[in-house]
């Protein structure tokens, strides 16, 4: 829900230069429900590159920025619906910190990649920045997006599943099952260097995804968590497999479980949750499915289907397409977008936003996450020793 304005929201992109990943995913989530333009850009760390990359989104010459801090103090110069509204950061680890602390701190909403930070303490202190700025700040752990793990979420919480005993979340790829790194590829280049990456490599990478899929489907809170990592390609300085088990507040037992080289597999995420009245498997591969069963009856294969009775208003919201027409990955994307998007217009609107306990991943997610990476990496130092997890921050 949102009030009126009469206007797009304009979107400024870092990261995203010739060559890279995730921006131009960004910049297609971010327009893909015509609520926004992507108008200004630091697109690269090579202003040259900056400059040039720049056309491949339309971005007119003169808003095509060498640095990102020139793109807050040229932005600042603009008046009010013109200058960006918010933006989006889609860079490595190590740079998000100092990105997402300068836009916030120049009063514009911040969607950042994940994982939040370089490090824990980064995260905290971002929290601070971000409340005191009173900025919209999103995280973009995307899979929260799926209309099916709105589903999933909606029923957890409404207790279908009976009370919640154990989880078992994956992330499985092989991308990295050989040294891909000292090839000069890029995004294996920075995800395997700890200047770079953080304390950890598959965990910090993939592993957030899990763990953040976990927490947003069925509110548990995390109390603590013993975890191995391991690093498998001889010479690789970060973790490329590992195994957290985590017990909950409610005496629930989860586990995740992130590969980076397993022969074959691409982006297997997925998820099982099974309740004293219920189970459920999801995944992030076939997006369109997912299967709820009870013993003694006949497995239920829940599809995304907006028209559906079956289907909660969450989820439902979430859809574009009637049933069959496979939604995925982009438009995932485009929901956490969209949710944001109604926070920022509260905003400018200069109305109330909530902050925490959004539709979308917060900042709070983000220490979340990164006292997640950071309390495994520990426990896996000290031979899988439990170490609690400080869940103040924690969304239920
Ligand atoms: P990438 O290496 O492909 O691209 C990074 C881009 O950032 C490059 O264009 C680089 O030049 C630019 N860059 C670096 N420093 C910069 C700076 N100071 N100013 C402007 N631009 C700068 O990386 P990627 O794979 O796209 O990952 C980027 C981020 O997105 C990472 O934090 C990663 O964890 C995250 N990510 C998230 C998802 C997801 O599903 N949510 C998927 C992939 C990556």
């Amino acid at each position: 829900m949102n009030g009126p304005l009469s206007r797009k929201l304009n979107m400024g992109l870092v990261g995203g230069g010739q060559g890279s990943f995730i921006g131009k995913v960004h910049s297609i989530a971010g327009v893909l429900d015509n609520r926004a333009s992507l108008v200004a850009g630091a697109l690269s760390s090579n202003p040259e590159r900056a400059k040039d990359s720049a056309s491949v989104y339309d971005i007119k010459p003169e808003r095509a920025y060498g640095s990102y801090q020139e793109m807050i103090s040229k932005e600042l110069a603009l008046p009010v619906g013109q200058r960006i509204d918010f933006v989006s950061i889609a860079t490595p680890n190590h740079t998000h910190f100092e990105i997402a602390k300068s836009f916030a701190e120049a009063g514009i909403n911040v969607i950042c990649d994940k994982p939040m930070t370089f490090d824990l303490a980064q995260a905290e202190e971002l929290v601070k920045v971000v409340e005191k700025s009173n900025v919209v700040f999103a995280l973009t752990h995307n899979y929260t997006g799926y209309p099916l793990v709105r589903q999933a979420r909606e029923m957890i919480l409404s207790g279908e599943l009976g009370e919640i005993n154990a989880i078992r979340a994956f992330y499985i790829q092989g991308w990295l099952r050989t040294r891909l790194e000292v090839s000069g590829q890029k995004q294996a280049g920075w995800r395997t260097d700890p200047a770079k990456s953080g304390a950890s490599g598959c965990f910090g990478d993939i592993a957030t995804h899990a763990y953040n899929l976990a927490r947003y489907m069925t509110g548990l809170l995390p109390m603590q968590i013993s975890c191995h990592l391991k690093v498998f390609e001889a010479g690789r300085a970060l973790d490329d497999y590992g195994t957290a088990v985590i017990r909950f507040q409610n005496g629930a037992l989860g586990t995740v479980t992130a590969s980076q080289i397993s022969h074959g597999r691409e982006n297997d995420l997925f998820i099982e949750v099974d309740g004293t009245k219920g189970s459920l498997e999801w995944h992030q591969e076939e997006p369109n499915k997912m299967w709820v069963r009870t013993n003694g009856q006949p497995h239920r294969l829940f599809t995304r289907d907006p028209n559906a009775p079956f289907m909660g208003d969450m989820a439902k919201a979430s859809c574009r397409l009637p049933s069959g027409h496979p939604e995925a990955f982009l438009e995932a994307f485009a929901n956490i977008y969209n949710a944001t998007y109604d926070d920022i217009i509260r905003k400018l609107n200069g109305e109330k936003f909530a902050g925490k306990n959004t539709l979308y991943p917060n900042v709070y997610d983000g220490v979340d996450g990164m006292n997640f990476i950071t309390r495994c990496v520990s426990s896996s130092t000290e031979n899988g020793n439990w170490v609690n997890l400080n869940n103040s921050a924690c969304r239920s």
